[in-house]
């Protein structure tokens, strides 16, 4: 089969030829028929290879942790799904017996790094293939007549964004302020979310005029751009007072440093995008009482949640199609920021 693989360090993916892998024990082979291209890739190959292995990644690697597909074939012992089905793939696996895999949270997994359980596409193999092999059937969702397209980077883009919000909803009461920096792959996803949970008022920023556009047509109230003059614009549109919530889908030094100025007291940070920023915690160098997290992609049944916004067309992914040939253009495209959206792989 064809997969995109990172084959050597610091240098572009390829599209090369490999075995089709066959399903044993719990495993399920889906036919891929969507992978979502996250900017995440892009991190890990631009990681040296210490960090790689530090991670539990080895080379090759094929790319892909948003996947959507038709089940092709199951292990002798997969239960639940049947050949044909159309699913997504859910890809944070942790080992499902610790108490945290048993709380639903299977992205905190205690075990995971003991046991060298890995998503695919950030450790086992991806979805940017025809097929995908799943370690189990219980991180397969069905599509339930969503488009695999449109759904396929609602298991990372839209979860991601989702688990970041949702705890947060109870400050976004009317009359209050989120803040959402960077109106990319997740950042568009986390504006509609926003609108659709909550009553608040969503400032988006951004790097240029189309970007700003962007984020205004999937719902912002205002779009500024990402800058030192965004804090004075935020305090205008706020009243003074700041907002409640900071969503930073960048989460670089200086997007953080924006976030801790714009944030109120008693507002929440939350650093969604893994830009090697930090933001110091401690009296006087924040407003009151304000906590800062840093969440990671999301749970198996906040993803059934997601999806179920997406059935009502609540939500939706805006995606640039390529085909597998195709893929390994995506990465440039993503560092020149001239992406819209979701680029997806339509093998
Ligand atoms: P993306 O490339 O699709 O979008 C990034 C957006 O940020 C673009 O619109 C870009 O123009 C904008 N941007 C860049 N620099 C900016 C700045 N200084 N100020 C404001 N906007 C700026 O990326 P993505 O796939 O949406 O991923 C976003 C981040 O989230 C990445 O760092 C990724 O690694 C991370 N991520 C984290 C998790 C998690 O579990 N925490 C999950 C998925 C992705
Ligand atoms: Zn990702
Ligand atoms: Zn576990």
């Amino acid at each position: 089969m064809k997969a995109m693989q990172y084959i050597s360090v610091g240098e572009a993916p390829k599209v090369v030829d490999i075995p089709t892998p066959e399903p044993r024990g719990e495993e399920v082979l889906v036919k891929v028929t969507a992978a979502g291209a996250c900017h995440s890739d892009e991190l890990v190959m631009s990681f040296p290879e210490g960090q790689l292995a530090a991670l539990g990644v080895r080379l090759p690697l094929t790319l892909g942790h948003e996947g959507a597909g038709v089940v092709e074939t199951v292990g002798p012992a997969a239960q639940g799904v049947e050949v044909g089905q159309p699913v997504v793939i859910y890809g944070p696996w942790g080992c499902g017996v610790c108490a945290t895999c048993a709380g639903g949270d299977e992205q905190y997994c205690e075990r995971a790094a003991e046991l060298a359980i890995r998503p695919p596409g950030l450790g086992a193999p991806g979805a940017m293939a025809e097929y995908v092999l799943v370690d189990h059937p219980r991180h397969l969702v069905p599509l339930d007549g969503l488009d695999p397209v449109a759904a396929a980077p609602l298991t990372d883009a839209g979860l991601t964004p989702y688990h970041a919000i949702k705890p947060v909803l109870p400050l976004l009461v009317p009359g209050s302020t989120a803040v959402v920096i960077g109106a990319g792959g997740l950042g568009h996803l986390g504006i509609q979310i926003l609108r659709e949970l909550s009553s608040c008022q969503v400032v988006a920023l951004d790097l240029g005029e189309e970007k700003l556009a962007f984020a205004t047509e999937v719902g912002a109230h205002h779009a500024f751009a990402s800058d030192e003059s965004a804090v004075a614009k935020i305090r205008e549109v706020t009243g003074g007072h700041g907002a409640a919530a900071v969503f930073d889908f960048v989460g670089a030094d200086p997007t953080c440093a924006l976030a801790a100025q714009v944030v109120r007291a008693q507002g929440e940070i939350i650093i969604v995008g893994i830009g090697g920023g930090t933001i110091p915690v401690g009296f006087f160098t924040l407003p009151y009482n304000v906590r800062v997290r840093a969440p990671y992609w999301g749970s198996l049944p906040e993803l059934h949640e997601v999806l179920a916004l997406a059935r009502r067309g609540a939500v939706h992914v805006e995606t640039e199609r390529f085909s597998l040939d195709d893929a390994p253009t995506i990465y440039e495209r993503m560092h020149a920021r001239t992406l819209r959206g979701r680029a997806v792989v339509v093998p």
